[in-house]
């Protein structure tokens, strides 16, 4: 049986620029991981009922950290910045795949990663090769698909299709997803309720 997640606490920890720097004290956590602009702080504040604990539409490509958050003391939010943005430089950018790469592939109280894709538009490639990186180097992770709202509820099925198809071009069966809309307020039970299974999990061991 998993507990029911109520959000008591919320703490900020700070942001990190190295792997070395994270946090030591032992505890689960999330990586939020998505195209600059998905829907990424949106959905974090939905999922812990904040309206502003993530900063929504900072500057993309400029919050080049790792944002922790820890809930009720028991688990933890690592909100990594945002991949894809054309406006930062090479150099930037390698900046970036170094420390996200390293944090995903080294960092081993990462219990599931969450890659974000904005259900609202068709899929893009450079989200497929971000799932295919995280299976490649064993990270486990789930599908969030955000900015569900933008569809409309008669198509939303079609669209789900679009994307399993998609998928089922390369992938032998669908990650596991769920689709959410922060602006409606939809999806955070069923994330909820796979973080508190992977938690209980975590701490029996
Ligand atoms: P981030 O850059 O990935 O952190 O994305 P933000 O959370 O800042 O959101 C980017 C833009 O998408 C903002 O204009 C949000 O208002 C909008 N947005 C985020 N989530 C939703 C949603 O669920 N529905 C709709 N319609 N818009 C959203």
């Amino acid at each position: 049986m998993s507990e029911k997640i109520d959000i008591q606490t919320v703490d900020f920890l700070g942001s990190f620029k190295k792997l070395s720097q994270c946090p030591a004290k032992m505890m689960p956590e999330y990586a939020f991981i998505g195209r600059s602009n998905v829907g990424k702080s949106s959905v974090i504040n939905h999922i812990l009922n904040r309206k502003q604990i993530a900063h929504v539409s900072s500057t993309p490509g400029k919050t080049q950290s790792l944002n922790y958050y820890e809930i009720n003391q028991r688990w933890r939010i690592v909100d990594l910045p945002g991949y894809g943005y054309a406006r930062v430089s090479k150099k930037e950018r390698k900046k970036w795949e170094g420390m996200i790469a390293s944090y995903l592939r080294h960092r081993e109280f990462l219990v599931c990663a969450f890659l974000l894709i904005d259900f609202s538009i068709s899929p893009q490639r450079i989200d497929l090769e971000q799932a295919e990186w995280l299976a490649e180097n064993q990270v486990p992770f789930h599908l969030l698909f955000t900015k569900s709202d933008k569809i409309k509820p008669a198509k939303r099925e079609a669209q789900l299709k679009i994307f399993v198809e998609t998928f089922l071009e390369t992938w032998s069966s669908m990650p596991t997803y769920f689709v959410t809309s922060a602006s409606k307020h939809e999806g955070r039970d069923a994330i909820l309720q796979n973080i508190s299974r992977i938690n209980t999990s975590f701490y029996k061991q």
